[in-house]
C-alpha cells in the first residue's frame, strides 16, 4: 500500500468480470449503489466467455413450451443428489428461492435461453442454452450504460484492505501496471473465479489434475481465494476439483501437456457417440456425466479414448454450442475422418477387429431395448437420430480430460458474505461464482456452474449495496 499512488472511490468494488461479476455489478448498480467492476484481463468474460453457456433453470418458459413439468423441489432434489449430499443445504436453498427471478431478470436483460434437449427417459432438460460467450456479453452491454457503473479493464486485485474493525473497505490494485487502492464504502464482491490456471494451488488442493489439459480464463489463479483467505476465510469442497472427460487431444497421437495446448471441450457422447479406449472396447455408460467418466478414464489406457460417432450425429453439429461444434473440430484437425469403421480404427491406431466388434454389439443392443445391457446406458432416439452408429461416413475424437473449474473455494453464507475459519462474517467482503465453495458437494450437477454464477452475484451484489456506507 505504501507505494499506492492514487485513490478511486466506489461504493462497491466487484473484482472480476465474468458472469458472476457481471450479474454482481448489475445488481449493487440497481440497488443504487456507485460501482466499479474490474477485470485483470484484457477483456472481460473469463471462463464465462469462453464456456458453452448453458445455464440449469427449472420451471421456465422454454421448458413449459416443450411441455416439459418441472419445479424447484425436483430441482433441489437433484442438485443434492448430485452433490452426493455433500453440498450446504443452506446454499442450495438460496439458490433454489432465487434462480428463477435470476432466469427472469436475465430474460429481461435482453439473454436468450434454448432448451437443450437430449431427451435422456429418466432426465429432466434443464440445460438452457445461450451460446458462447452471449449471456456475458448482454449483461456488459447493460452494463456499461449505466450511470455510476464503472469498467476497468488490466486491472488485477492483489490485496483486500481493511479498516481498524476488520471490515473490508477496498483493495489494492494493479492498473497497467500502476499501483492503485480502491476505496469501496458499502463492500467488495469477490468474482474472480476458479483457480484452473494455478499450478501452484493445484499442486495443493488438486494434485492429480495439476498436470492435465486446462481450458477456461487463462487469468484465474485463484486471486480471490488466496485475497480472503489472507483475511482468514474459510474454504469448502477442497477435497473435491475433478477435470471433465471431453477435451480435445489436438496433437493426437502425441499426448503429452503443452502448455500452450487449448482444447476444445467436445461432448456428442451425451448426443448418442459411444466412447471407446485405446483397445477399442466400451468401458462406460456413456449417459453419466463428463465428470464421471473422467474418473474412470484415468484407469484406461494411456488415460485417452475416442468419441466415435456417424454422420447422422454430425448433422446435428451446432457450430454456435461449443461442446457440439464438430464441424469445427473437423476443420482443425481435431476430429479423423473413415468411409467405414475399419479405415477409422485404422485411422486411430485401433485394432480393427476390436472396434468392428464393438460397433456391431452396440448397435444390436441398442435396437432391443430401452437399456443396453453391457454398461446400463439409457437408450433414446437422441434427438431423432437414433442409437445406431450405422450411416458412414463415421467420426472418432481422440479425446482427454481437462480441467475446466474447479468448483471449490471461499465458504460463504446465504448471503454470500465471506465466513472465516470460526464461522464469523468478514465484515463487507462477499464472494460468488467459482470462487466459492459449498454449492456442488462432490459431484456435479450439469449447467449448474453458469446458473449459480449468475444467481449468487446477484444476491452478493445486493447485499453488498444494501451495506451502511
Ligand atoms: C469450456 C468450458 C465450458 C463450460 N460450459 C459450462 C456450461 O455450459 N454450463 C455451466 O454451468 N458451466 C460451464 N462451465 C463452467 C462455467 O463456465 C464457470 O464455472 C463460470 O463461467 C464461472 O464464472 P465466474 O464468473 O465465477 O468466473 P469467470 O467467468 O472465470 O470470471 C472470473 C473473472 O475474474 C478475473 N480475475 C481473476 N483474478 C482477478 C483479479 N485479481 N483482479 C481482477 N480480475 C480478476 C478473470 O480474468 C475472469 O475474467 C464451462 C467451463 C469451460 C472451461
Amino acid at each position: 500500500m505504501s507505494n499506492s499512488k492514487s485513490l478511486l472511490d466506489t461504493d462497491v468494488l466487484v473484482i472480476g468480470a465474468g458472469i458472476a461479476g457481471h450479474t454482481a455489478a448489475l445488481s449493487a448498480s440497481e440497488a443504487g449503489a456507485r460501482v466499479l467492476l474490474i477485470e485483470k484481463g484484457e477483456t472481460f468474460g473469463g471462463t464465462s466467455a469462453v464456456s458453452g453457456g448453458g445455464f440449469a433453470f427449472a420451471g421456465t418458459d422454454e421448458q413449459k413450451a416443450h411441455g416439459i413439468d418441472d419445479d424447484e423441489e425436483q430441482f433441489r432434489a437433484s442438485l443434492w443428489e448430485a452433490s452426493s449430499g455433500k453440498a450446504d443445504p443452506v446454499l442450495i436453498d438460496a439458490f433454489i428461492a432465487e434462480q428463477l427471478a435470476t432466469y427472469r431478470w436475465m430474460v429481461e436483460q435482453g439473454v436468450q435461453f434454448e432448451l437443450y434437449r437430449v431427451g435422456i427417459l429418466d432426465k429432466v432438460d434443464r440445460m438452457h442454452s445461450t451460446g458462447q460467450g452471449a449471456a456475458v456479453t448482454v449483461l456488459h452491454q447493460n452494463y456499461v450504460k449505466r450511470d455510476r457503473a464503472l469498467y476497468l479493464a488490466r486491472a488485477a486485485a492483489n490485496r483486500l484492505v481493511t479498516n481498524g474493525a476488520g471490515c473490508v473497505v477496498g483493495a489494492t490494485i494493479d492498473h497497467d501496471g500502476a499501483d492503485r487502492t480502491v476505496h469501496a464504502s458499502r463492500g467488495v464482491v469477490l468474482t474472480t473465479g476458479g483457480f484452473n490456471r494455478s499450478r501452484e494451488l493445484l499442486e495443493i488442493y488438486a494434485p492429480d489434475w495439476a498436470g492435465a489439459m486446462k481450458l477456461g480464463g487463462r487469468h484465474n489463479t485463484g486471486d480471490g481465494l488466496r485475497m480472503a483467505s489472507a483475511l482468514g476465510a474459510a474454504h469448502a469442497d477442497m477435497g473435491y476439483v475433478e477435470a471433465s472427460f471431453g477435451g480435445t487431444l489436438n496433437r493426437y497421437p502425441e499426448i503429452d501437456e503443452n502448455p500452450d495446448d487449448e482444447p476444445m471441450l467436445l461432448l456428442p457422447f451425451s448426443n448418442g457417440a459411444i466412447i471407446v479406449n485405446k483397445t477399442g472396447r466400451r468401458f462406460i455408460n456413456e449417459g453419466l456425466n463428463y465428470k464421471q467418466i473422467s474418473q474412470e478414464l484415468l484407469k484406461q489406457p494411456d488415460g485417452i479414448a475416442f468419441q466415435l460417432f456417424d454422420a447422422k450425429l454430425m448433422a446435428q453439429a451446432r457450430r454456435d454450442l461449443t461442446v457440439m461444434n464438430l464441424e469445427g473440430a473437423l476443420e482443425q484437425g481435431y476430429v479423423r475422418k473413415a468411409d467405414t469403421i475399419a479405415a477409422l480404427a485404422a485411422a486411430i491406431g485401433v485394432d480393427v477387429a476390436a472396434l468392428e466388434d464393438t460397433v456391431r454389439r452396440y448397435n444390436a443392443a441398442a435396437t432391443i431395448g430401452d437399456m443396453e445391457p453391457e454398461f446400463g446406458r439409457l437408450i433414446s432416439d437422441f434427438g431423432g437420430i437414433g442409437p445406431c452408429i450405422d450411416t458412414g461416413p463415421f467420426y472418432a475424437i481422440p479425446t482427454g480430460n481437462v480441467l475446466t473449474t474447479t468448483y471449490c473455494g471461499l465458504k460463504v453464507d446465504p448471503e454470500m458474505n465471506v465466513r472465516t475459519v470460526y464461522g464469523e462474517p468478514i465484515a463487507a467482503l462477499y464472494a460468488a461464482g467459482e470462487v466459492i465453495g459449498g454449492f456442488h458437494g462432490a459431484g456435479y450437477y450439469s449447467a449448474s456452474a453458469m446458473a449459480k454464477a449468475a444467481v449468487f452475484g446477484r444476491i452478493a451484489g445486493r447485499a453488498a449495496a444494501g451495506n451502511a456506507a
